[in-house]
């Protein structure tokens, strides 16, 4: 398979995310599934995906610490669409998270709590599956502005499929105007980035739009997409 990508890697780059989503749902058929926390990029691939596939496989990493716009805005998702969100759980409950690591363990070790409850979940998940899809940008955060379109995935050992790499948080926003796509009401209360509730807030002006996310503390990522993906190919010039 690593040989396959680093055919297409390089081409990749100059697909639309249409693009790469249909070679995408071409190449792993029903071994493929979107990974979503329900954020305006996740939205946007939903959208492009029921256009192209109607029964596209959707999943996420249920923390059970969202944010009830969230799980309301999952039960939309369903419905507009006719899928179900294949949810995945943190082997212990909340209440066994406390009993084994005390309470608000967030607030101790947030890395641990975030592996418990995210990486841990979305390993188990991953290991059925021959390749994922993440709305991640190049421009997020400092981990992800290696990001490929189609990379070799050597943390979790699967490609990983990322169509709006390139894309600006103004195209997302354009998309999802233009087709009217539902999208979590936090984000029109300075919401830009949505997680669990014990670990975002609401962003001040002028300050970075993943300010909210564990604020306090030099946290960016869960742990999710950390680990650098080996590009087989190098980044055009103009993109490094
Ligand atoms: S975002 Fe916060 S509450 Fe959610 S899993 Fe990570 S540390 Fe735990």
């Amino acid at each position: 398979m690593k040989d396959k990508i680093a055919e297409v890697q390089l081409t990749a780059e100059s697909w639309s995310p249409q693009q790469v989503l249909a070679w995408a749902f071409e190449t792993f058929g029903n071994a493929v599934a979107i990974s979503s926390a329900f954020g305006a990029e996740g939205m946007v691939l939903i959208d492009m995906a029921s256009r192209l596939r109607k029964d596209f496989r959707l999943f996420t990493v249920d923390t059970e610490f969202l944010f009830s716009e969230t799980y309301n805005l999952m039960d939309r998702i369903e419905q507009k669409y006719g899928i179900k969100i294949e949810r995945v759980f943190s082997l212990l409950s909340p209440e066994e998270q406390e009993r084994v690591h005390g309470a608000a363990l967030w607030t101790r070790d947030a890395d641990q709590c975030c592996n418990l409850r995210k990486v841990e979940p979305l390993r188990r998940k991953l290991s059925e599956l021959d390749a994922w899809i993440t709305s991640i940008r190049r421009d997020q955060t400092s981990f992800r502005k290696g990001a490929r379109k189609v990379e070799w995935d050597a943390k979790f050992g699967l490609v990983k499929v990322n169509p709006i790499a390139d894309w600006t948080s103004k195209q997302v926003w354009r998309y999802l105007h233009e087709h009217d796509v539902p999208y979590n009401s936090l984000h029109d209360q300075n919401y830009p980035s949505i997680g669990c509730t014990h670990c975002t807030r609401a962003v001040r002006p002028g300050e970075d739009p993943r300010a909210g996310r564990w604020p306090g503390t030099d946290k960016t990522e869960c742990g999710l997409h950390v680990i650098e993906i080996q590009p087989l190919t190098p980044l055009p010039e103009a993109e490094a």
